[in-house]
């Protein structure tokens, strides 16, 4: 089995089995991704113990990218502190959004093998979709994101 051909074992195997999907109770942050152009949902939630996420939760449903790419970013958060959140953050928009291939494999760690995803234009946003709930629940007011309105977005990945 070739590498791509694992990524996508990998990525099918998140998609069918989606780590995380139980609601937390009384969660400390949370907020929600719409990308209405290709139907993905995503619901974040996150539980800090003193400043690490202690619980996090996505519950959503949508293509097998956004799915699999919101459950593989779970698996990411746990144990992590803000400042160490935004860092995984900043790595994976540098690797989906702007194409770069600088990024840190290190502290992206299994969220390379998403990689392949910055050459599908058309599913940039399906990827970014959990962390755009996250950026919102950690950032934002808590309030919802609709990626047809996130003027962040390079050009050539709309629509
Ligand atoms: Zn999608």
């Amino acid at each position: 089995m070739d590498l791509k051909a694992l990524y996508r074992e990998v990525i099918l195997d998140h998609y069918k089995a989606p780590r995380n999907t139980t609601p937390l109770v009384q969660p400390d942050r949370q907020a929600d991704c719409r990308n209405p152009s290709c139907g993905d949902k995503i619901k974040l939630q996150l539980k800090f113990d003193n400043d690490r996420v202690s619980e996090v939760a996505m519950l959503g449903n949508g293509c097998a990218i956004s799915q699999a790419s919101a459950s593989m970013m779970t698996e990411a958060l746990k144990g992590k502190t803000f400042a160490e959140i935004d860092r995984v953050v900043e790595e994976f928009r540098a690797m989906i959004v702007n194409g770069s291939t600088e990024f840190d494999r290190q502290v992206l760690g299994d969220l390379v093998i998403l990689e392949g995803v910055a050459k599908l234009h058309a599913r940039v946003k399906c990827a970014m979709c959990g962390w755009s709930a996250l950026d919102a629940a950690l950032h934002g007011d808590g309030s919802d994101v609709n990626l047809d309105e996130d003027r962040e977005m390079p050009a050539s990945s709309r629509g």
